[in-house]
């Protein structure tokens, strides 16, 4: 279902009206995680100085410690409704539990799974159910077969609304938070029909690197970006080094300016 050889032109995946694929390059921006509603609405606001269309945030998330910050729940997706209505951004936010898809769903404009779960079968089937376009980040150790297979999942229960989004694997490097494998963007284009964006943030997990790997995204054809920014990230309680502040926003916003330019 998602493979190009019976679907030969590519994609587009249209989040409450946001396109992603076509001829567009999409700009995903927002928190790591929801936190309060003023840093929610804050980094929604960098969100749109820096060009996105769409806003990021975790209400449910999978952190590696069970003792770091899981994430809000309920609350944070009512925050982030409320931060759509002030903004007019539609929201992208992970659900990690098939438990959970249709609360989830009743609040997100996109469903995203996380790279933990890019091979949670039941969450997969879950969200090919829910009525709303998915996210699939590629599991940090799949390979990209295993990755379009856990696409057929969602696309077999009757979604084919599914974005792939690549966002670094694991390799011997220690020098990076993951190794963003660029070459997985043309590749998994060629196996499949559906759009593919990068996570620079998770995948470097620097801020520095962010912008260096969203250009080298968009050099290879990325049909997106997806980009943590937070307005205080010294005190983010999730991924605060890799967030986008400052003269970073302006930047992501010139990087995004240059992108319109080429539409
Ligand atoms: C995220 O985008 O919030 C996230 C946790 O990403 P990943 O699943 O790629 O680690």
């Amino acid at each position: 279902l998602v493979s190009r050889e019976n679907h030969p032109s590519r994609s587009m995946v249209s989040v409450r009206g946001v396109p992603i694929g076509g001829d567009n390059v999409t700009v995903i921006a927002g928190p790591c995680a929801v936190e309060t509603p003023e840093q929610t609405l804050a980094a929604a606001q960098m969100a749109r100085a820096a060009g996105a269309a769409l806003l990021r945030g975790g209400a449910y998330k999978p952190r590696t410690s069970p003792y770091a910050f899981q994430g809000l729940g309920e609350s944070g997706l009512k925050i982030l409704a409320d931060v759509r209505e002030e903004t007019g951004l539609p929201i992208v936010t992970e659900v990690v539990d098939p438990a959970d898809v249709e609360l989830v769903a009743g609040y997100a404009d996109m469903l995203q799974i996380g790279t933990r779960n890019a091979q949670n079968f039941a969450l997969l089937q879950a969200a090919g159910e829910a009525g709303r376009p998915v996210m699939l980040k590629r599991g940090m150790n799949a390979t990209i077969e295993e990755w379009l297979m856990a696409a057929e999942y969602i696309a077999q229960r009757g979604n084919l609304d599914i974005v792939l989004c690549e966002r670094g694997i694991r390799t011997f490097e220690k020098a990076t938070r993951n190794t963003l494998d660029i070459s997985a963007v043309p590749v998994a284009q060629n196996l499949s029909h559906l759009p593919v964006i990068v996570d620079p943030s998770h995948s470097g997990g620097k801020r520095d690197l962010v912008l260096p790997l969203s250009r080298a995204a968009i050099a290879v054809g990325a049909d997106g970006i997806i980009v943590d920014v937070h307005p205080a990230p010294e005190t983010a309680l999730c991924d605060g080094p890799q967030a986008l502040v400052g003269e970073d926003i302006e930047a992501l916003a010139d990087l995004a300016a240059s992108l319109t330019a080429l539409m």
